[in-house]
């Protein structure tokens, strides 16, 4: 039930910081199982990065561009055939820039086509490329980088490299000089059958969480930040919540790792070399947004549901991320998502560096988010001719926007780099009763990731609690 912060019991089994895909996964899986469950949430509304909001007649997605087949599984195993239902593929995914312009439904077989007939690559390299991530297993010992698994098989394809890793990096800034492996693990996910969305848009699909959190037993506090996590003889023992303790036999994290570590439990809790290791995660990058939403009665036509768009010349992860902005994403929303509504919005995301934002005096900052709104409502004339007459609302977001709202460090979109995995996975080892389930890696994050990474966790602290 959602509570206020006097209502709470005294003690709990777990607390869950954090209403993340990851964090309200594991509280639902836990409270399932019958354990008495507390999920705080330091925003007033559940979903963490999956999130939307409202403004005029508009409801806005924020991170609901697209994620693999796989969620219909983990929705309908761990949360209800009712929410798996509302999966849906995404019909039509566009590329447009300078070096190709093609449409694809980002299946296996549609893009092994694409590599054919329009990159002119060879039927048997591609398979091969195909079976090689397929074979890729996270457990193995694989040093190979992005850029020797693009050059084993498409030496000199800048054209091919943007093909296949434009979409990665646009969502979570991997560059070249990352582990392939956790590329391919994440591009093969996409790869089984396409891209997927949630009808009915996220704000139903935080509803029905919220029913089921409620049908099964969890208490819910929203607008109430986790200060502290308590620790006594290593082992945890609750959590300060507004400045109110409540005791707890563990915890899940579904916060940023480091603010976990660092601020949370507290760095006199963990082994010097535990600590070495924490200080080699890098955060992930960030992201700016556009959000427009058209006035009542306009419209336009059908212009696909999701582009990848670039005016560079060619591919690099390095530009994708730069503040002089080449790069945008395209989420388009049309009636149908919402039906009942004749809403058209457009989402442009970019992956964005914290930096390039953080310092700006105010005046500054507003104008250049309002530089990029003008930007973008330029660059997507060609796509939607007329737009800036057609729109009755324009808002942006930047890294700064994401801090505030979800308290992650820099914003980051995607949590950490790879290595927070096995820090992340490592926690209970350092102190009884700990978990974190929260973005790491490419692996465990996006929706799909985050979610299956809170499974994971939950039948963690299961086994622990069952064993103490
Ligand atoms: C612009 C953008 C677009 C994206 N698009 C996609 C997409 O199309 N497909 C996809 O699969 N993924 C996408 N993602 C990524 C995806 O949304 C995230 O990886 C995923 O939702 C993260 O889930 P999480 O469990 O790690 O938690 P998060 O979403 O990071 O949530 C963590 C939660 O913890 C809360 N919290 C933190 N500290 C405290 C505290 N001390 N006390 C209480 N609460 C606290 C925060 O408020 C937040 O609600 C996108 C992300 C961004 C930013």
């Amino acid at each position: 039930m959602k509570k206020k912060l006097k209502d709470l019991k005294h003690e709990y089994d777990i607390i869950i910081i954090g209403s993340g895909l990851g964090g309200l996964t594991a509280a639902n899986v836990m409270g399932r199982n019958g354990y008495k469950v507390l999920l705080a949430e330091h925003h007033f509304q559940l979903g963490g990065l999956a999130t939307y909001f409202r403004r005029k007649q508009h409801i806005f997605d924020v991170a609901l561009h697209g994620f693999p087949i796989g969620m219909k599984k983990t929705m309908r195993k761990y949360w209800s055939k009712e929410l798996a239902e509302h999966i849906v593929q995404v019909k039509s995914i566009r590329f447009d820039n300078p070096q190709f312009s093609l449409d694809t439904d980002f299946t296996k077989i549609d893009f092994t086509n694409k590599l054919v007939e329009h990159f002119a690559v060879e039927r048997d390299i591609a398979e091969a490329f195909y079976r090689e991530l397929a074979e890729m297993n996270f457990y193995d010992d694989n040093n190979m980088i992005n850029m020797e698994l693009f050059d084993k098989y498409f030496p000199g394809r800048n054209d091919i490299v943007r093909f296949l890793m434009e979409p990665i990096t646009y969502a979570n800034g991997s560059t070249l000089d990352e582990p392939a492996i956790t590329y391919g693990i994440v591009f093969s996910n996409f790869m089984s059958k396409g891209v997927y969305t949630f009808a009915g848009g996220t704000d139903l699909m935080l509803q029905m969480m919220k029913q089921e959190l409620e049908k099964n037993g969890v208490d819910l506090v929203t607008s109430t930040e986790v200060e502290h996590i308590m620790v006594e003889n290593k082992q945890v023992c609750g959590a300060v919540i507004n400045g109110q303790q409540i005791a707890c036999r563990a915890v899940i994290s579904n916060a940023n790792l480091l603010s976990t570590i660092n601020k949370y439990v507290g760095r006199e809790n963990f082994s010097a070399e535990f600590l070495r290791k924490v200080d080699e995660v890098r955060l992930n990058s960030s992201s700016c947004q556009v959000y427009l939403g058209l006035k009542p009665g306009e419209s336009f036509d059908y212009i696909g549901d999701l582009l990848f768009t670039s005016t560079c010349p060619f591919f690099s992860p390095e530009k994708v991320i730069s503040s002089d902005i080449t790069s945008r994403t395209y989420s388009v929303y049309y009636p149908e998502m919402r039906p009942g509504t004749d809403d058209y919005t457009v989402v442009a995301s970019m992956n964005s560096r914290y930096e390039d934002w953080a310092e700006l005096k105010e005046t500054d900052y507003l104008a250049k988010k309002q530089q990029m709104i003008d930007d973008t409502l330029e660059h997507l004339d060609q796509y939607i001719p007329g737009i800036a007459d057609k729109i009755d609302f324009s808002e942006a977001a930047t890294p700064r926007t994401f801090e505030h709202y979800t308290l992650h460090g820099g914003g980051a979109s995607f949590g950490t780099k790879f290595e927070g995995l096995d820090v992340s996975m490592k926690l209970p080892e350092q102190l009884d009763g700990l978990f974190h389930a929260g973005s790491v890696g490419i692996i465990m994050s996006g929706w799909l990731g985050a979610a299956n990474y809170g499974v994971i966790v939950a039948n963690g602290v299961d086994r622990y609690l069952s064993a103490i």
